[in-house]
């Protein structure tokens, strides 16, 4: 993208020598964090405990930013992560272990203690908001910068050494105003849909996969079922339940693509849930008002590399993983920590090593992730659609992946590690 296309993206005026007018600088920093996610600020906060000069620029605000429901389960390498930096005070209060699943199907169920079987060790169960909040207030007691509802609509100069971001912040009358904070280096840490994705100079190859299955993800004001991560499959599809809090339950139910969510009732979604996780069988689920509900189509996705010049990908913006296995949080955090370390080898000492080696090394990362997230998505669901040839060849498939998983020791530790393991 040419520098009067991204102004153009920007809004602004572009003058005769291809140059933005009408922006305002609005400061520097010598790295720019785009996004107060989880990648952002644990790579903030690691920046600034390190004396480099960063910002965040936030898009949303700061009360939507902390109550964004969403991940819950945190792989022991993030917990040692957090412990690590000072970062893990809440999670230590208010986390809890987990370590246990249970596969349902017509076959029967299953338990499978994944905690004590592989090298990974166990989940602690600590949702995102949570996190995100800890991590903030400790950034902004720090003494961090952060520019809540900026939002980064441009990188401009990514493939040079002075890169710039425009953003558009609100002005208190709808209108806007934009601005530019300038860097040295820029993290894209915002997400699927950011600007730093947006801004790729060429040469950055995206590998997609759309998996042809939505699903509907539900948090219910409800305790939690099962004192497990639940996983029903079901010739009507999946259905999933993993605890929260003692008072919050998150599902999901697997339906038809493109069908509207509000076609299910609380009535509807709660029949077919307790269908589907067999509930007549091995106990009735404790239902509640179904406070979130958003529909997800699972697609995976993988930029390569993660680096374009002076700008980086990290969390989502790097790779974005179908939400099966839980890993997209705790990737964002590894990934933000490796480059937190390259970061601070580079601007406090002069060795750029790190940074050449940040795409190769999180690119490692991500594929394993996305291999046994694949492998999750395989056997947890049903293809949609009548039941012809192709579907019950799957379907038997998936029985027989099962039943290995139960009956197999050595199944059973592959499965541990990578299911906790990032
Ligand atoms: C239903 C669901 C359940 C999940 N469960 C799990 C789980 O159990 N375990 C797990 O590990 N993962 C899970 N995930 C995935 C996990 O939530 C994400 O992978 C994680 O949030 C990624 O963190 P991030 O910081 O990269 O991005 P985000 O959390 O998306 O943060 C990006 C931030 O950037 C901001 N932003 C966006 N665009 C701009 C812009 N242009 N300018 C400025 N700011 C911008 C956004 O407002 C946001 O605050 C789940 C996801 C979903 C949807």
């Amino acid at each position: 993208m040419s520098e009067s296309q991204r102004a153009q993206l920007a809004g602004d005026a572009v003058t005769g020598d291809g140059t933005t007018s009408g922006i305002t600088d609005d400061g520097t920093a010598d790295v720019v964090i785009l996004g107060a996610g989880p990648a952002g600020l644990v790579l903030g906060n690691l920046l600034l405990a390190s004396g480099i000069d960063c910002v965040v620029l936030e898009r949303a605000d700061r009360a939507h930013v902390q109550t964004r429901a969403r991940a819950g389960y945190l792989a022991a390498n993030t917990v040692r992560i957090l412990e690590e930096h000072g970062l893990a005070e809440g999670l230590r209060r208010g986390g809890v272990p987990h370590a246990v699943c249970e596969f349902r199907s017509g076959d029967g169920r299953f338990r499978l203690d994944y905690g004590s079987i592989g090298p990974a060790g166990a989940h602690t169960v600590y949702p995102q908001q949570e996190l995100v909040t800890d991590l903030l207030t400790h950034y902004l007691d720090a003494g961090g910068r952060l520019e809540f509802e900026t939002e980064a609509v441009a990188v401009l100069d990514a493939d040079g050494t002075r890169p710039s971001v425009v953003v558009r912040t609100a002005d208190g009358e709808g209108q806007g105003r934009n601005g530019r904070w300038r860097g040295r280096y820029v993290a894209g840490c915002d997400g699927r849909h950011g600007a730093a994705r947006r801004s790729l100079p060429a040469g950055v190859v995206r590998h997609h996969r759309d998996h042809g299955v939505t699903w509907l993800g539900l948090l219910a004001e409800a305790p939690p079922s099962l004192d497990a991560v639940g996983y029903a499959v079901h010739r009507r599809g999946f259905a999933g339940h993993m605890a929260r809090t003692s008072e919050v339950t998150r599902y999901y139910l697997q339906i038809e693509r493109g069908g509207p969510a509000d076609a299910w009732s609380e009535q509807r979604i709660w029949d077919e849930l307790a269908l589907r996780m067999r509930a007549a069988d091995y106990g009735p689920l404790r239902r509640g008002p179904i406070v979130q509900r958003a529909v997800v189509d699972l697609e995976s996705d993988v930029l390569e590399p993660l680096r374009r010049g002076s700008l980086f990908l990290v969390g989502d913006a790097a790779s974005l993983l179908s939400p099966s296995a839980a890993k997209g949080a705790n990737l964002a955090v590894l990934e933000a920590e490796i480059l937190a370390r390259a970061l601070v080898d580079d601007l406090a000492h002069g060795n750029p090593e790190g940074l050449d080696r940040y795409s190769a090394r999180c690119l490692e990362h991500i594929w394993r992730a996305q291999e046994f997230s694949h492998w999750m998505i395989q056997l947890l669901h049903s293809p949609p659609g009548p039941a012809d040839g192709e579907t019950l060849f799957h379907d038997a498939l998936a029985r027989s992946r099962l039943e290995t998983l139960r009956t197999s020791r050595t199944h059973q530790q592959w499965f541990a590690e990578g299911y906790v393991g990032v």
